[in-house]
């Protein structure tokens, strides 16, 4: 099928809820994607965050292919031994105590959202549940995380919302106060905001916001969705921030590609959850789990997180010399970049006709590379950016 008939099924078939750029991408490997046309394109985002290891890593197809030879589905009566090595593996590298596999961030978000509910209920009655989260923040698309979702714009069409959710502003301890009272159960928060722009909280803020929490049993929730898997240089970001969550939860690039989301908790919540209180068909399928399985074992190690690290200062230091750059912004490889002109879409729209496939989050262009990009390709890309910054009007 050619570019042409792809957009006409699409138009015809499918529900117009995606503004796509005109490219359909057929086949990829590391970071380089190639088109219908056989157009190579250097890929700054990872399908947003999720292809963590690049297009068809061999270790990666290796582990899913063998995991889909052996067996791709298993029903969550029984047990299985992926699924269980990946809660295992997951509890092991970040000290956490249980898990919840699921399919998504806003499914593992809803986890945490139900986790925080019952905890409290049971601890001190049914007028404990609302959640207090951040103006400009993101949670997911259901009709419970969209009302989590600080932004008015997610706001509307799909009323009634879930109730008990109020926003606080970002960096402000005394709004974050306000929106607290007896009744708060919990705190959402992302300590990047992604899709509000790249945006991360200040370490003092996070900090008094973790004691506040402890002081008033209040539950600190960390959604790493976007921020988790190495993406900012720690495995999860509030190493960073020196904290430690009551719950956070993980999608996007924990599979390398493949469905998975993980809701983790410490060992006081481990079973606030039990037995027919949560589930999902798919959830912890062990063709996810042996993907994540693989990435964990690939991303986790001190070498590597060094070697993100070091791209992502790479990446700021060449992005900053880009004349027409005013701000880059964000953590490890995770940048949102300031344009003088303010026309993040026109260029990453320019982008693409040049061969390079980079996000925007609000006005900023926004770079979620494979974390195992190299720095040949990190090269080719930001020439092509520089050149499209220079050009677009
Ligand atoms: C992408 C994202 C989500 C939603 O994840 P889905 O897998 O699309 O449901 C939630 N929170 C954050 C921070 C995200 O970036």
């Amino acid at each position: 099928m050619d570019f042409s008939e792809i957009q006409q099924q699409e138009a015809q078939h499918m529900m117009p809820t995606y503004g796509r750029f005109p490219v359909a991408l057929t086949s990829g490997k590391g970071a380089v994607a190639m088109d219908t046309e056989g157009k190579e394109y250097i890929d700054f985002t990872s399908g947003i965050g999720v292809n963590s290891l690049g297009y068809c890593d061999d270790g990666w197809v290796q582990a899913v292919s063998r995991q889909a030879a052996r067996l791709q589905h298993i029903s969550n009566l029984y047990y299985s031994d992926v699924q269980t090595e990946l809660a295992g593996r997951l509890c092991e590298l970040t000290g956490y105590s249980k898990v919840f596999l699921c399919n998504s961030g806003a499914e593992a978000n809803e986890c945490a959202i139900k986790l925080a509910r019952k905890y409290s209920e049971e601890k001190y009655g049914q007028q404990r549940s609302n959640i207090v989260t951040l103006k400009n923040s993101f949670h997911g698309r259901t009709i419970t995380t969209l009302a989590a979702t600080g932004q008015e714009v997610f706001h509307q069409y799909f009323f009634p919302f879930t109730q008990g959710f109020s926003y606080a502003e970002a960096n402000n301890l005394d709004s974050v106060k306000s929106c607290v009272d007896e009744h708060t159960c919990a705190l959402l928060i992302e300590l990047v905001q992604g899709e509000g722009g790249v945006l991360p909280l200040e370490k003092g803020f996070v900090q008094q916001l973790s004691l506040f929490c402890k002081e008033r049993d209040i539950l600190l929730m960390v959604d790493e969705v976007q921020t988790g898997v190495s993406r900012t240089g720690s495995l999860y970001c509030f190493e960073q921030y020196d904290i430690r969550p009551d719950v956070f939860t993980s999608a996007k690039g924990l599979g390398g590609g493949v469905p998975i989301g993980a809701c983790l908790c410490t060992e006081e919540l481990g079973n606030v959850l039990s037995q027919g209180q949560h589930g999902t068909t798919f959830g912890g399928n062990p063709i996810a789990s042996a993907a994540a399985l693989e990435v964990l074992s690939r991303v986790s190690g001190k070498e590597f997180l060094q070697q993100v690290r070091e791209k992502g200062d790479y990446l700021r230091a060449k992005l900053e010399a880009i004349p027409g750059v005013t701000q880059v912004r964000g953590l490890g490889m995770m940048l949102g970049v300031q344009l003088e002109k303010d026309n993040a879409k026109e260029v990453a729209g320019a982008c693409v006709q040049h061969g390079l496939l980079i996000l925007t989050a609000k006005n900023v262009l926004r770079l979620l590379p494979p974390l195992t990009i190299s720095y040949e390709e990190m090269d080719k890309g930001l020439a092509i950016l520089q050149k499209v910054i220079a050009n677009c009007k």
